[in-house]
This record gives structure tokens, sequence and C-alpha cells, in this order.
């Protein structure tokens, strides 16, 4: 029964489902909005993700929770009665929800959790600098100072803030995977069974249209799957993390990653939690001080910088174009058409994506936001892609990392070039373009790869627009020494956004 006084209900939306967003013992209400599936073509294991973990989650609390099915937030707000507490939301548009209802009725709002930063200590550290650039290194270094994660006193463990030169490593040749431990998997229940019967009812029913593939449930949807995922991983995987943390093995979608970013980004996982046991991990002598660097470095550095970044900047800041990339989205690409494709490492990033809902950062990076770039694809386009075919995309998240890190659509607020890169680097950290149909070398010709020919097609491009930035001088001086700069924009002007 909805509460009528007494303590407030904690309102608590889907990606604020942990133990450090339910806190007090109070009621809880969770809703679960099938208009937000109808709005949007979400991947298939994404929808089920999240409402597996809803549902989890309202078992786990029992009475205390009341779970309202309903078409949209205000109609199940309608039905409970006395007062509300929300905790932050994690996206402009909820935000500006809360406050409405907040207009309309009384709602008290709790600061954000589920980063080790918090918004006061971010701002504070922002307004400290005044005009300087807002470097994630440097946001980093005095996360782990204040926390003392991964320090002994005033310095760094293993006396080095940044392990990267050691952590860069190519793919091992000759391997077709890494030879780490397979990660730890949930077991379904009768929960995702019914999960699963809903949403093909759901899409029988024409309500809703789903991306990609349905398959096993690959991430925890529950505080306790998401313990034993990241104990899992730090005893067995972390210590692989560092050195490929940026290859690809086309044999191993899942490399030495963790896999926490779906269960920390529905607030599952707090992690504060996860930095500790990683820090304890490291202490205990069992992983290298490169990997637990590397991983902290992920998750208290680019995480949190990244979820303050989204608050910090402008509203406006998603709609950045800078570079004014005005093609649309293809079809092929943005239905997870593997098959359109003879490009082997477009073609297995898609496929993998199609049947995961999740490949790992580097084939984000460089295969599909660098062939996105190339190709002068709309940024905002691709960031509602992005949110819509990830199994952990959510607004936060993905506007500064398509925007900003990915596109450089920003101009280089976030990163100080734009991640472009052509075949032969491909070839470097992949193993793809061994078995491909294409020559990471070539740029003009029937054998020309894409990659290699899409990257000089939007140095062309964009030469004006990048003039200033220095990092990019020597790549743009090399396109006045290529002879067949012509016939190749010829080229890529022809192919396009069609499949390669
Ligand atoms: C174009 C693009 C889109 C991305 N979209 C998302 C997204 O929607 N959701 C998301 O959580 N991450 C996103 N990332 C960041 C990163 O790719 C994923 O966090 C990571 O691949 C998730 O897998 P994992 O948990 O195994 O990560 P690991 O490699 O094990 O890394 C550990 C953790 O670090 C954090 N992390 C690392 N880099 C970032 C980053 N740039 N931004 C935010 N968190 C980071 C994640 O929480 C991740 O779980 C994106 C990156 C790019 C380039
Ligand atoms: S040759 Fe080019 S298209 Fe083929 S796998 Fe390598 S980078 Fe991708």
């Amino acid at each position: 029964m909805p509460p009528t006084a007494g303590p407030p209900t904690r309102w608590a939306f889907g990606d604020q489902l942990g133990p450090h967003f339910l806190d007090d013992d109070g009621p809880v209400l969770l809703v679960e909005s099938r208009r937000v599936f109808a709005r949007r073509v979400f991947h298939r294991q994404k929808a089920h993700l999240v409402l597996s973990a809803m549902r989890h989650r309202a078992a786990e609390l029992g009475d205390r929770c009341r779970y309202m099915r309903t078409g949209t937030y205000r109609e199940a707000l309608a039905e409970v009665e006395g007062p509300l507490q929300v905790v932050h939301p994690t996206s402009r548009a909820a935000v500006r929800l809360v406050m409405e209802i907040a207009g309309e009725r009384g709602v008290e709002r709790l600061p954000a959790r589920g980063y080790v930063t918090s918004q006061q200590d971010f701002a504070a550290w922002a307004q400290g600098r005044g005009p300087q650039r807002l470097l994630m290194e440097d946001f980093y270094r005095g996360a782990r100072r204040r926390t003392g994660i991964l320090m002994d006193g005033a310095d760094p463990a293993g006396g080095r803030w940044n392990f990267d030169a050691d952590n860069r490593e190519p793919p091992p040749r000759g391997r077709r995977t890494l030879g780490v431990p397979e990660p730890w998997w949930p077991q379904e229940d009768e929960i995702d069974e019914q999960v699963r019967a809903d949403l093909d009812q759901w899409e029988r029913d024409g309500d809703v249209r789903f991306l990609g593939h349905d398959g096993p449930r690959r991430f925890a949807a529950t505080h306790d799957e998401a313990r034993s995922a990241l104990e899992h991983f730090v005893e067995h995987r972390l210590d692989a993390f560092g050195p490929h943390e940026d290859a690809v093995l086309a044999g191993d979608p899942w490399m030495a990653h963790s896999l926490l970013s779906a269960p920390m980004n529905l607030g599952l996982l707090d992690p504060v939690e996860v930095v500790e046991k990683v820090e304890e991990a490291y202490r205990t002598g069992e992983v290298s001080v490169a990997s637990a660097e590397g991983f902290v470095r992920q998750v208290m550095g680019w995480r949190d910088y990244v979820w303050h970044l989204y608050w910090h900047l402008p509203e406006t800041y998603r709609e950045d174009n800078r570079l004014n990339a005005r093609r649309r989205l293809p079809d092929w690409f943005a239905q997870l058409d593997a098959d359109a494709t003879e490009a082997a490492c477009l073609r297995h990033t898609l496929g993998e994506l199609r049947d995961h809902g999740w490949v790992h950062h580097i084939p984000r990076l460089m295969i599909l936001g660098n062939y996105a770039a190339q190709r002068g694809w709309r940024p905002d386009e691709l960031t509602s892609w992005f949110h819509r075919a990830f199994v952990d995309g959510y607004d936060w998240v993905m506007v500064p990392n398509v925007v900003g890190m990915s596109q450089h659509a920003d101009g280089g607020v976030m990163a100080t070039k734009p991640y472009v890169s052509g075949g032969a680097y491909i070839n470097k950290m992949t193993d793809h373009c061994g078995g491909c149909r294409f020559d990471p070398t070539v740029r003009v010709g029937d054998d020309a790869c894409p990659f290699t020919a899409g990257y000089w097609w939007y140095l062309d491009r964009n030469r004006e627009r990048l003039d200033g930035n220095q990092r990019m001088g020597r790549s743009l001086g090399g396109l006045d020494r290529l002879r067949d700069l012509a016939a190749l924009v010829a080229q890529e002007d022809r192919r396009g956004s069609d499949p390669p």
C-alpha cells in the first residue's frame, strides 16, 4: 500500500537501483514506463537488462517497494500520495521532469550518488582552474590525492601517476584470444524468463521495436551479481587488463575488460567499492601496479570526468557540430547489418554489437566512431544511436564520449585532437586486416582500405577547420605529399556512406 504519511517515498529511476541509492529502509517507488521503450528503438538486450534489473530489485525489496507498470511517470506519480524524495537523476531530461513535478508537489531532491567525486568537489576543482583546460589527467590526480586510492602518502603507488606507456601494447601476435579466463556470466532466472516473454509480446503487439538480436543476459542485474562479477574480474582477469586494454582480437570479444559499466550505470555497483577492491588486490600483490592503475584511471578518472563534464558543459554541447558533419547515419550501420559490408573490422564489430549490445572501448572508438567521423555522419544522430545500441548507454555518458571524445564535434573541449586513424593503425592494434578483402596500405583502387582512404578524405575535407591545431600539423602536411589525392577524394565522394 502507498504511504499516506510518515517517511518520504524514494522515487528511484531505473538506473538508481543499488544499496547506495536505497539506503534508508523507507518506501521505494519504481516505475516501469512502457512509453520509454516505445519512444526509441533500443537494443533488445539493453531493454532486457534494464527491465530485469528493475524487476529483480523490486522482488528483493518486497513490501518496501511499490512497482508500477504504467505508460508514463506522471501516471504513476498521480497515484502516489505523501512526500517524495529523488536522488539527482542522470539526465537533463529527467532533471527537468523532477523539477516540473516538484513545482506541483513536494519533492525533496538529494545530491547525486554513484560517482567517486561529488558534484561539490568537482565544482571546486573546476573553479580553481580558472581559464585552464579541464584536463582529465589533472582531475584524476586530484581525485587520487583526495581519496588516497593507490597513494603511498603524497606519492602515487608505484612511483608514477600514469602507466599508459606500459599499457598500450598491440595484441599478442599469432594468438586468437588473450588466454585469460572468461568473464563471470549470470544465470538467468524466472524474472528473466518473464521479461523475455513480455518483450516478445510488446513486439508482437506492435508497441515497440528493437535493434540487434536477443541472447542470454551477459551483464549483472542485481547488486549481488555485480559483486560476483567484480570479484571474479579482480581475481582472474584484472592483471591482464593493463597491457592489452587498447588491443583487439577478433576471437576474443571480452579481452580482459571488466564488463562492469552496465551494472555501474544501472546504479547497482558503487564505483567506490570497485576501486577499493582493485586497490586491495594491488596491496596484496595479486595484480601489477600498471593494471591496477590502468583500471582505476578508467573508473575514477574517465567515468567520473565524463559524468561531471555532462553537467558542467552547457546544454547546447550535445548539438555541437564544429566540423559541420551533415550526412545522415546510413541504415546498414544504424540497423547493425554487419553482412552489408566486406570491411572485416566493421563487419566484425557490427556483428558483435548486434549479438551482445556491447563491444569494448577500442572498437567503439577506433572502428565505429572513427568510421562515422571519416564519413561525416551527424554527431547528434550518432549519439542517439550509441545510446540506444549499447547496454551501458545513457545520456550522461554518451554525449561527452560521442560529441567530444569520438567525433571532436566540440572543437577540442574534451580532446586536443580528433580521434581518426587509417588502416595502418587498425592493422597494428587488431588482427582484423589479415582476413580482409581490403588492404590497409592501399588508398586508391579496388583494394583501397576504406579507413585509410577515409582518413585522408576526412583531413582534406576538414583541412581549414583543423588548421590551427598544432597536433594535426604533421598529418595535414602529409596531405600535400599525396600525389593521388584528387583520385582518392573522387573515390570516397562516390563511396560516401555506402557500405564498403
Ligand atoms: C564512442 C564511445 C561511446 C561510449 N559509450 C559508453 C556508454 O554508453 N556507457 C559507458 O559506460 N561507457 C561508454 N564508453 C566508454 C567505454 O567504452 C565503456 O565504458 C567500456 O567499454 C565498458 O566496458 P567495460 O565495463 O568492460 O570497461 P573496462 O574497459 O573494463 O573499463 C572499466 C570502466 O571504466 C569506465 N570507463 C572507461 N572509459 C570511460 C569513458 N570514456 N566514459 C565513461 N566510462 C568509462 C567504465 O565504467 C568501465 O566499466 C564509450 C566510449 C566511446 C569511445
Ligand atoms: S584493411 Fe581496412 S577495412 Fe579491412 S580490416 Fe583493415 S582497416 Fe578494416
